[in-house]
């Protein structure tokens, strides 16, 4: 284990606690508490009345249209986006100090909850509202695009949250994209201007807001690509705007036109979904795990592919600090008539769990944002090896029903670590690809031991394991330990690919 294996693995525990809403909203909410500090001890060059004024405004204007808003268009209002909204904005725009400014503070909130509603195209809105709200009244010659959070008191606040956001999310990558394609931008234009690198990279990343948008806004996963490398076209192409120096008219290439210049790539690359589904049934596949079978209200087939996951709303009339959305994987094929859910049972629950296992056919919920990259390889030669730990078996039997209902056969191993043999779900997909499609499928069973899976199993399982390419889905720590287990043994990182249900 590495030093920094235990913190980590503690950070996750509590990280795991949270949605990811629920961790941007706390992150937010600390640099918003660090803000009031900073300004009382004068280190941030606003006083605490012009930044109380603008919180003030943004949540007397954002709160009840937000509310009035979903009321009207008969979706579930819900507080915890539209407190990331208020906040995200009062970290982007000018504290205010006038009643110009505090017209104006109100005007971006609105056009930024107006624009959740009204702008929308395929089921979801297309524009991070926030950025959008600025952008507006920015264009309009209204405001500055100030983004004050951008600033070098802020900067340990703004880091530490955005690691923990980028932890959560895990979307390091997408992160660190943008920030090196913005990085190099300013370098070279920079440079050639005559400025020194260390004063650039300084000015960009002390003295702006990269860490706040890279982190904490590119983020946001309703406007952003549903695959990953467009995700990483997204994010060099927000980073390239970003760091440009142009101006069309009254547009700049500030963030925020950077951000919603992204949103229309992610729209145009995105097919996007919000489903209505009403369930047909459940039942209980072991002591702890029910199959949820939905049908989608408008009788339409679902646009995705196997493997990938969609996140369900439930509108729970009191929530707990896990918030009411979460990621499922969809456990069935496209081909299937029905869309099923495979999901694991705590005690104690979150509120979430309880009304969803009190859920009777018949019952609607919403879903939206399909995602997800823990496709198969179209090239139907490769080998494959999937790791299912517990309720990781999900998108496994999406890819063995897709193969099924398309009889093309892979060579596949499956290896689906469980507590004990009555843990072992969707029996009747396994025994189907174990006939049909000939697929070696290896229970392992620890009954209470320790050592689950290991170097000697892997190597006797899959003699050719260095010829395959693997999948790996569970907990975080089951990805992460598998993960590190393969690499060990001596599979190559990038012949492995995982699916990590962050919540356990
Ligand atoms: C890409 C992806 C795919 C996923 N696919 C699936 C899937 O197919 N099936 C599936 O079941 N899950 C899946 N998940 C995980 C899912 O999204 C939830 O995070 C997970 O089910 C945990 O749900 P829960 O928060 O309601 O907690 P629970 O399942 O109710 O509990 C989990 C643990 O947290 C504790 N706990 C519960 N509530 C609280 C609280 N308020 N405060 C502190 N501790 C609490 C419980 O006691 C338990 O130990 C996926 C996640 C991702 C990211």
């Amino acid at each position: 284990m590495s030093i920094v294996s235990k913190p980590l693995a503690l950070i996750d525990e509590q990280l795991n606690r949270m949605t990811m809403y629920r961790v941007v909203l706390f992150g937010l909410l600390t640099l918003t508490a660090a803000s009031f500090i900073l300004s009382l001890s004068g280190m941030l060059g606003f006083t605490s009345i012009s930044l109380l004024a603008l919180l003030g405004l943004l949540g007397i204007i954002c709160t009840p249209l937000n509310y009035a808003l979903s009321k009207l268009f008969k979706v579930p209002f819900m507080m915890e986006p539209t407190a990331i909204t208020i906040l995200i904005l009062y970290m982007i725009l000018p504290p205010v100090t006038s009643v110009t400014e505090g017209l104006v503070a109100i005007l971006a909130g609105g056009i930024a909850i107006a624009s959740k509603y009204l702008i929308t195209a395929r089921g979801r809105h297309i524009f991070n509202p926030a950025a959008f709200g600025l952008a507006a009244v920015v264009i309009a010659g209204l405001s500055s695009s100030m983004w004050w959070v951008g600033s070098m008191y802020m900067l340990p606040f703004t880091a530490l949250v955005g690691l923990l956001v980028l932890r959560k999310t895990r979307r390091f990558s997408i992160f660190a994209t943008f920030a090196m394609v913005s990085l190099t931008i300013l370098l070279i234009t920079g440079i050639a201007d005559g400025r020194s690198p260390s004063d650039i990279i300084r000015l960009a990343i002390v003295s702006g807001p990269l860490l706040f948008a890279g982190a904490i806004m590119l983020t946001e996963p309703a406007t952003m690509p549903a695959n990953h490398r467009y995700r990483l076209i997204f994010a060099a192409l927000v980073g390239v705007v970003y760091a440009g120096h142009f101006s069309i008219g009254p547009v700049s290439s500030t963030p925020e036109v950077a951000l919603l210049i992204g949103n229309l790539f992610a729209l145009a690359v995105t097919p996007a979904n919000r489903l209505t589904l009403r369930l047909i049934k459940k039942h209980r596949m072991s002591h702890n795990v029910y199959d949820y079978e939905f049908q989608e209200i408008s009788g339409k087939p679902l646009a995705f592919k196997a493997g990938q996951y969609a996140e369900i709303t439930l509108p729970l009339a009191k929530s707990d600090s896990r918030g009411n959305r979460r990621t499922f994987t969809i456990a069935s094929a496209p081909s299937e008539k029905q869309v099923h859910f495979g999901v694991r049972f705590h005690q104690p629950s979150s509120r979430f769990k309880i009304a969803f296992h009190d859920l009777e056919p018949g019952a609607i919920v919403h879903a939206n944002h399909i995602n997800g990259d823990f496709v198969l390889p179209a090239d139907s030669t490769k080998k494959l090896a999937f790791i299912a730990g517990g309720i990781g078996i999900t998108p496994f039997r999406a890819h063995l029903m897709d193969l099924l209902d398309r009889g093309e056969k892979r060579d596949i191993v499956l290896l689906y670590i469980a507590s004990t043999s009555e843990d072992i779900s969707y029996k009747d997909v396994l025994d189907r690809a174990r006939n049909e499609l000939k697929i070696k499928v290896v229970p392992i069973v620890s009954n209470g031991n320790k050592t689950r899976l290991d170097t000697a199993r892997i190597t006797a399982e899959l003699p050719d394991y260095h010829e395959r390419v693997f999948y790996v889905s569970g907990s975080n720590a089951m990805v992460d330990n598998t993960t590190e287990l393969l690499t060990s043994t001596g599979v190559k990182r990038h012949h492995i690919r995982t699916d990590h249900f962050s919540g356990y």
